[in-house]
């Protein structure tokens, strides 16, 4: 049975790559011929932990991930490691710097707070974070300088990463394999699947051997990096089928020519959307233009109009989940790299013809 095609601009759990989908779908009846639902299969199986290693190795090429750091695959999302991260690495009284460009920093930060010194070195709040920062005093004695590299809800990026005193840590649950990333600037990438790599269920970190332990707190073995990574990621059962989706998405974006292609083909479908948004009288965007993101594009109406009309005018055309996040109103494409052109194409004709 044919569905009428759906866009799915949902901020996340979003977007995913067609065949990606079809092959979740066969993999939960009969995995790879083994006449098994992956979902009932042992992750202690050879071809589970085949399938776990491969996707370890397909993030490490696909991101030129330095011999010197370990990818784990955690739960908990990107949430739990707003603490896992300060617990394992921040000693009590150090000092941590963190930029506030968000609800998902805000979160961040209140968490690390309860393992050392956090200073907030910028914030956009005042202005309901429609631009990233540029006036950031660092700490002298900071131990890492925490970004989130892309804000889902208010649609800003860091298009150039600011530089740290000691080393980054990178929220990048809403922009990982968006674009090129030279890891060895960072400590620690942490990203929850659900945005732009997979189903919700699985966290990717990826983090620098070094900082495995730095705190030497005695921390919950669950908790704990140095016991995730020595067991590679199986220490208890871990999240196979959502790792399976990542895995299929990541072979998809293999073949479509890695982080390159995908940083191409984003741009052009971000310019496609904000050029209308710039030369449509009746939207405007809330967004500083150089913070714009690639990911998410919110927009807004030029004067009153009726959003909900709106919504549901792009929903009979197949267009859905377009309504802004609700602490900012309005509208939010989500583009991730599985939104195909098509769809921002549709988006763009919907708001001509309105
Ligand atoms: C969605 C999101 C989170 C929260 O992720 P969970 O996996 O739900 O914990 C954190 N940071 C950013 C930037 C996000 O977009």
């Amino acid at each position: 049975m044919d569905k009428q095609k759906i866009y799915n601009f949902s901020a996340g759990p979003a977007v995913l790559p067609d065949g990606v989908i079809k092959q979740a779908a066969e993999a939960t009846v009969n995995y790879n011929g083994h006449g098994m639902s992956i979902l009932e299969m042992s992750h202690r199986s050879a071809p589970i932990v085949d399938l776990v290693t491969e996707t370890r190795q397909l993030i490490r090429q696909l991101l030129n991930v330095p011999e010197n750091y370990k990818v784990l695959f955690l739960q908990g999302g990107a949430s739990l490691q707003f603490s896992m991260i300060p617990m394992n690495i921040l000693k009590n009284g150090e000092t941590a710097d963190y930029t506030e460009t968000g609800v998902w920093s805000v979160k961040a930060i209140k968490e690390a707070q309860r393992y050392g010194n956090v200073n907030v070195v910028c914030s956009s709040k005042e202005s309901v974070y429609n631009h990233i920062p540029k006036d950031i005093e660092l700490s002298a004695n900071q131990v890492y300088l925490h970004i989130t590299s892309n804000n889902t809800i208010y649609g800003t990026q860091w298009q150039k990463f600011p530089d740290a005193n000691g080393f980054m840590v990178g929220d990048m649950s809403s922009d990982i394999f968006s674009r090129p990333l030279d890891v060895s600037k960072f400590g620690v990438i942490y990203a929850g699947a659900q945005k732009n790599m997979g189903p919700a269920g699985v966290t990717m970190v990826i983090i620098r051997e070094d900082l495995i332990g730095r705190s030497g707190r005695d921390v919950p073995s669950m908790l704990d990096f140095a016991i995730h990574a020595d067991k590679d990621s199986m220490f208890n059962t871990p999240p196979v089928f959502a790792i399976y989706v990542v895995n299929r998405t990541l072979h998809w974006l293999q073949k479509l020519g890695g982080v390159e292609a995908m940083h191409e083909q984003n741009k052009s479908k971000a310019k496609l959307l904000y050029d209308e948004i710039e030369r449509n009288p009746l939207f405007t965007s809330p967004i500083a233009e150089e913070d714009r993101s690639l990911m998410n594009v919110p927009f807004i109406f030029a004067d009153e109009g009726d959003e909900t009309h709106f919504l549901n005018y792009c929903s009979e055309r197949g267009m859905v989940t377009l309504k802004g996040h609700r602490s900012v109103g309005g509208f939010r494409a989500s583009i991730y790299n599985a939104m195909p052109v098509e769809g921002v194409q549709a988006l763009v004709q919907a708001m001509q013809d309105y």
